[in-house]
């Protein structure tokens, strides 16, 4: 039995004739860069995450930047981000022509270390930009006291997050402004590249909605230098479609994520994600595998692959130690924690239509796979 890391295919079985309606209405309606299709998405999805505004845009890379830009946050400025996650959230940053200021994450929930940024705050950082990373909510109660306590703004990194909750309350709406992905594999995802912006401040919206088209008040009437970042009609009509689901799409995940969960626990060499986190939306369900480098980890994953089961490892080399960031000068052992992760994890099949068969064939398969390592096995090994 194959086991793919994510099927896109498997949601047209049940979402594909209205999906075929609603890109051929677009079609036919001739009517593909803006109109009623995208100010529908974007009050739907606005209203999904409680906020008063959602601005779309081409992508998850693009709602980083435009909200970056619209907080004026440019050269001379730092942000406090994580090195561990995907590297366009520092790739915004650099792309305003500011730095960011990487903190270690939390050895728990490999979210950014709370306990950590105040030490990295200085007088020229502008904001903080913390990731939900694969679906996990940052505890944004602590985020934002400690944003306000230093006058700085916050950038919420919703791209793996659409659908999870702190506190009751979704993601994109505790900071300043929320940043989403619609790139196939995220919670939400498009048919293509798509992203949006959430915010309750009516004065950002605007400036990110004149950004994402040439920086364009009016027709040819241009305040800033801005973008073409649009979302496509036909993005907007594919995800009008999927966004109604998007509750029980992340309900199918928990239940993967719990399922995971019980059915791992006793098994040795292995160190699950915490259970039981409320809100968390389980973009990835990721195991570490405790070793001296990657090499434990990477032989788990070719058995598993010899056995059909296809993961990934976000990500194998984290941010910091990207060759595109080598000016930056983080040496190794600059953030022991996020580099030890990087040697460890492992994403399994994660994806709302996995079947309960291919659950156990994952599972059977680590089982076998963490065997195979003949290395001496000790739960819960301490990073
Ligand atoms: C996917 C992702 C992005 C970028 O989104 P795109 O739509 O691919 O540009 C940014 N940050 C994180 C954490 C992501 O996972």
């Amino acid at each position: 039995m194959a086991v793919p890391p994510f099927d896109l295919c498997r949601q047209l079985e049940t979402m594909g004739p209205a999906l075929d309606r609603a890109v051929l209405e677009v079609l036919h309606s001739g009517q593909y860069i803006g109109g009623k299709v995208v100010a529908q998405f974007e009050d739907a999805f606005a209203q999904s995450v409680g906020t008063a505004h959602a601005v779309s845009c081409n992508s998850g890379t693009d709602a980083l930047i435009l909200a970056l830009r619209a907080l004026d946050v440019g050269i001379g400025d730092e942000v406090v981000t994580t090195a561990f996650s995907f590297f366009a959230t520092a790739e915004a940053i650099s792309a305003v022509g500011a730095r960011p200021v990487f903190v270690d994450v939390d050895p728990g929930s490999y979210l950014l270390d709370l306990d950590q940024v105040e030490a990295a705050i200085g007088p020229r950082t502008r904001a903080l930009l913390p990731v939900h990373l694969f679906g996990r909510p940052l505890n944004m109660e602590r985020c934002m006291t400690l944003a306000h306590r230093h006058g700085l703004k916050v950038v919420e990194d919703c791209a793996q997050a659409a659908g999870s909750r702190w506190a009751g309350r979704p993601v994109g709406g505790w900071g300043d402004v929320g940043c989403f992905s619609f790139f196939p594999t995220k919670n939400l995802g498009a048919a293509g590249d798509g992203g949006c912006i959430t915010t309750n401040d009516p004065r950002l919206a605007q400036r990110m909605r004149e950004l994402a088209v040439h920086g364009m008040a009016e027709r040819y009437v241009h305040n800033a230098l801005g973008y073409n970042s649009r979302l496509d009609a036909l993005q907007a009509a594919v995800l009008l479609v999927k966004l109604p689901c998007l509750p029980s799409l992340v309900h199918a995940r928990q239940q993967h994520a719990e399922a995971y969960g019980r059915a791992l626990a006793r098994v040795s060499g292995l160190v699950l994600p915490r259970q039981g986190v409320a809100g968390h939306s389980w973009n990835q369900f990721v195991v570490r595998i405790p070793g001296v480098g990657p090499q434990i980890r990477n032989q788990v994953r070719d058995t598993l692959q010899q056995q059909g089961i296809n993961t990934i490892i976000y990500y194998p080399i984290p941010i910091h130690r990207q060759q595109a960031y080598r000016n930056l000068g983080y040496g190794i052992g600059s953030l022991p924690v996020t580099e030890c992760l990087a040697d460890q994890v492992l994403s399994l099949p994660m994806f709302p239509e996995l079947t309960a068969d291919q659950r156990e064939h994952v599972v059977d398969g680590l089982r076998l796979a963490l065997m195979g390592t003949g290395q001496p096995q000790h739960p819960g090994s301490a990073l």
